[in-house]
């Protein structure tokens, strides 16, 4: 008979995990939040470790038709003199892309099943594992939906309907108030539920919902978030005269900049720096342009040609609690939700078609169970170990604000041969698919 999953999250994990688990006979569903599937407004770059995943997904030379070969063309400081050469190695190559082509060439039409928010979710420990999911939810990134969520909050602590919801639907909240929530008759909770959330039951759950993951919240609710400090923003224009054909990469005080063509003769940039959480300016180009005053000339033209409506600014988050294990039974987390790292390596996608990848594979060749024990045995060591240099790396860059650390990472980027980086990277990257290690 054949096996169900539901997959929660239409981002590039939820996509990938789609096809991985199409291609191994299972009938999937993928329940997204948002009314509508959408790539971030950015480029991302796809190294070889994602891309050879990607083959094992089938849309490698999609995405290879689609996306610029560009070589690292080297870090520099942030008034643009060389700190290290470019990889020469090919291997070392990126394909970067935009992330809405991106998303298209993995979806390949899939049926996504927008406007639905996963908001609870029970493992299969004591029968099949089920998610709830509330129907008519608004876009989770509105800010109708943050109003609502706050409406929310303030109604649970006055009211005994609202609050016995919340707890039904949102584990590892506040603490109850089972005074008020008694005096709600289960008739008036059932009536209330039936009306707007809906339970749907599958052999397999996948959480591929992102960092702020309802199923990681549900299952691992021990798990928290951290704010790394820095904050980013990226945009998206045409190329310019002084664009590069490759990556190039600007470290300086508390702040990093990186570029690099893309799909459609564009260019994606990248501008991550030290800042107070939550700040938001309403012209998010002047406030990038203020940050990057001082740096090199092709590092303020960029940010000042970008079109107000293709800059985005987000707080970098990510993981504090490394997760001893992605699975439950008959649940599995991948991508950000299992392991939400900083950009610094520019390795949370990659490694989310890695587990997407995997998991497809193990489910070809073997039973529910061993298929999970095997992805975790696959899974969790590698990617903590890319969650921890991440962070190291943040800490000699956004997170650099002493003059002389600052020194003393640029002299240590002249001291590493370049050779002996680019083969540190090299085996980095290297990921061998189950396939192949079985
Ligand atoms: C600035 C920046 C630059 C980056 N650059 C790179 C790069 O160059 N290379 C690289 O490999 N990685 C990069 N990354 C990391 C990469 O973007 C992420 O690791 C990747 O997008 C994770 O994909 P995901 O599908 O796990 O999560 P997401 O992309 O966050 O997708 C989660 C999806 O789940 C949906 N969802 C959330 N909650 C629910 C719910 N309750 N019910 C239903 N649906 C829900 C969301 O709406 C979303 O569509 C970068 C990240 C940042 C922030």
């Amino acid at each position: 008979m054949t096996q169900t999953a539901i997959i929660v999250g239409a981002g590039l994990g939820g996509l990938a995990a789609a096809r991985g688990l199409e291609a191994a006979g299972w009938q999937v569903r993928v329940l997204e939040a948002a009314p509508a599937v959408r790539g971030l407004g950015a480029g991302i770059s796809i190294t070889a470790n994602g891309l050879a995943a990607l083959d094992e997904l089938g849309v490698g030379d999609a995405v290879r038709e689609r996306a610029v070969r560009a070589l690292p063309e080297g870090v520099f400081t942030d008034q643009g003199s060389p700190l290290q050469q470019g990889f020469q190695l090919p291997s070392s190559a990126v394909h970067a892309i935009h992330r809405s082509t991106l998303h298209d060439a993995l979806r390949d039409g899939r049926e996504v099943e927008t406007g639905m928010r996963v908001v609870g979710v029970t493992d299969g420990s004591k029968g099949r594992p089920s998610v709830t999911v509330e129907h008519g939810a608004a876009d989770p990134d509105s800010a109708d939906a943050r109003d609502e969520r706050q409406r929310r909050r303030d109604r649970a602590r006055g009211t005994k309907l609202g609050r016995r919801i919340h707890r039904v639907l949102e584990p590892g909240d506040d603490p109850i108030d089972r005074k008020a929530e008694s005096r709600a008759s289960r008739a008036q909770v059932r009536a209330v539920e039936a009306a707007r959330f809906e339970t749907i039951e599958a052999d397999l759950v996948v959480g591929a919902d992102g960092i702020d993951s309802a199923v990681r919240k549900a299952l691992w609710p021990k798990a928290r978030t951290d704010y790394s400090g820095a904050t980013c923003w990226y945009g998206v224009l045409q190329a310019e005269a002084d664009s590069p054909a490759g990556v190039r990469q600007y470290l300086g005080r508390a702040a990093e900049f990186g570029m690099e063509p893309i799909d459609g003769g564009r260019v994606y940039w990248w501008a991550m720096a030290h800042a107070r959480m939550g700040q938001t300016a309403g012209d998010e180009v002047e406030a990038a342009r203020a940050r990057f005053d001082s740096w090199a000339p092709e590092v303020r033209d960029h940010i000042a040609a970008t079109p107000q409506a293709a800059i985005v600014r987000r707080d970098l988050w990510s993981l504090a609690t490394p997760l001893r294990g992605f699975t439950r039974p008959g649940v599995v987390l991948l991508g950000d939700a299992a392991h939400a790292m900083l950009p610094t390596l520019g390795q949370g996608g990659n490694l989310t078609f890695e587990d997407a990848a995997t998991l497809g594979i193990l489910l070809e060749d073997h039973s529910l169970d061993e298929a999970l024990r095997r992805y975790d045995r696959a899974r969790v060591g590698r990617t903590q170990r890319f969650q921890q240099r991440s962070r190291r790396l943040a800490s000699t860059t956004v997170r650099a604000r002493n003059p002389v650390l600052v020194a003393a990472r640029n002299g240590a980027y002249n001291l590493v041969p370049t050779m002996a980086a680019e083969v540190v990277a090299d085996w980095m990257l290297g990921w061998r698919s189950p396939r192949h290690t079985d």
